[in-house]
């Protein structure tokens, strides 16, 4: 029997409902798999050959994790479920760090996909009325599109204004009286520097939200973001295996993410044991899809760092939440033999009111070391200040970073707008040791 709910429902259902939903879908999903060349040999090796052979959720362990290696090698169709005549779209990462990826969709996927953007927004407490300008990129990258059909569901008036074009973004908004805006936060840094330069006013605008993601931020960022707009700004994590935008996202409380578990099963492991992690510990997420036809996912290990939060929300949703992303485990650099995420050098800037909106953390070998050196802009008032203070803000930049990481770092602070600005996902770390 195929049970139904309305997606109102879905979102309050109590836990024991939700696994026997979860269970089904899974069922569904592992027949769906097994139409593709990929999994028919991965499942067949594991001893699955049919839907019949997953009786219970915890039987999803017997499935082999899938990477993102074994998207590339089922690319171009070795992952599609369906016939090609039913697949209406697809999206593909941009492939210049080798074979792309590709990810297809029925109409029924899109609907379902759209469903869950139109719950996210609507959950922040979007609507009828809302003027939402999307300054995600539109086209391959899934964050423009993804969140255009699902806001539009949700009875927003959509301006699909794509990234990019700073001077036009506030143009409308300033027109349109935009009151919801969906970027990274590191546009929204960029933008807010570029306000006056453009000639415009804060109070030119009418902005009162903004959701972001796509890449690691932290929460003296979002406070940031949130105190220099005087807007709310929610995190919504999502990857193009799995659709893209909406995955998981914070409701009012802003209290960590509710990822939605009517459509995608979560697990947590230790990347390096593989082995689950335990409860409120920091792992990997792994996610499968549960309601995907086209291109099923199992066991997907997204390299993302993250902590389940199980505790009942305070606004009734029963999905459970994860934490703000801490990084990827491609993330983690290692210098001079300490392990170091760009996230705990962002949380400590991020801190220090002097600090401007953007920044650079650089590595190079100085001899047989590594030398560390974070580059970050400050207030353009700082530099009129006297030599000594630029030096003391200096050394409490490193002091700080050292007590927090045992490393100690150059500090090189530079004047609003010199360093690189990005339109799509910041790139904020350059390794050049892996050129030696
Ligand atoms: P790519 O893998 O090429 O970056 P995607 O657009 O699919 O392409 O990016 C998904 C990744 O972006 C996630 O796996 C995660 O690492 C990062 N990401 C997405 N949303 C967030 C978020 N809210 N916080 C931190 N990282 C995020
Ligand atoms: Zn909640």
């Amino acid at each position: 029997m195929n049970i139904r709910y309305w997606n109102r429902e879905l979102e309050t259902i109590d836990r024991s409902s939700l696994e026997k939903y979860q269970l089904e879908n899974l069922k569904e999903t592992v027949s769906w798999a097994l139409k593709t060349p990929f999994y028919k040999k991965r499942l067949g090796e594991a001893g699955i050959s049919s839907s019949d052979d997953i009786k219970k959720l915890s039987d999803i362990k017997k499935i082999p994790f899938t990477t993102k290696d074994d998207l590339r090698s089922a690319y171009p169709y070795g992952l599609l479920a369906l016939p090609k005549e039913e697949v209406v779209r697809l999206h593909a990462s941009s492939g210049t760090t080798g074979t792309p990826t590709v990810i297809y969709h029925s109409q029924r996927d899109l609907d379902r996909w759209t469903e869950l953007v139109s719950r996210s927004v609507t959950m922040i407490g979007c609507g009828k009325g809302d003027v939402f300008q999307n300054m995600m990129t539109y086209g391959l990258f899934t964050g423009g599109i993804g969140l255009h059909y699902g806001a539009e569901k949700a009875g927003l008036l959509v301006i699909p204004v794509s990234s990019g074009n700073t001077k036009r973004q506030f143009k409308f908004m300033k027109d349109f009286q935009t009151t919801f805006v969906h970027a990274t936060p590191s546009y929204m840094l960029h933008l807010y520097s570029k306000i006056e330069e453009e000639g415009f006013k804060l109070s030119d605008f009418n902005l009162k939200k903004s959701m972001g993601g796509a890449e690691p931020h932290s929460e003296d960022m979002r406070k940031k973001i949130e105190s220099l707009f005087n807007i709310d700004m929610y995190n919504n994590y999502g990857l193009s295996e799995m659709n893209g935008p909406c995955v998981a996202t914070e409701c009012v409380y802003k209290d960590d993410m509710h990822i939605w578990e009517d459509s995608f099963y979560l697990e947590m492991i230790n990347p390096d044991t593989l082995e689950e992690s335990g409860e409120g510990e920091s792992g990997e997420l792994v996610i499968s899809t549960l309601r995907r036809q086209a291109t099923p996912l199992l066991r997907y290990r997204t390299r993302d760092l993250s902590v389940i939060n199980p505790q009942p929300c305070r606004c009734g949703r029963t999905h459970r939440r994860i934490s703000r992303i801490k990084g990827r485990t491609d993330d983690m650099l290692i210098i001079n033999g300490v392990n170091v995420f760009p996230s705990q050098i962002e949380e400590i800037i991020m801190k220090m009111p002097e600090i401007g909106t953007n920044y650079l953390i650089a590595i190079e070998k100085s001899g047989a070391l590594d030398k560390l050196t974070v580059k970050t802009e400050v207030g353009p008032d700082i530099f009129s200040d006297d030599a000594r203070d630029l030096n003391a803000l200096r050394h409490r930049i490193k002091d700080n970073i050292k007590a927090a990481i045992s490393i100690s770092p150059n500090v090189e602070l530079h004047e609003p707008g010199v360093l690189p600005v990005h339109e799509g996902k910041a790139k904020r770390v350059i390794d050049d040791r892996k050129n030696d």
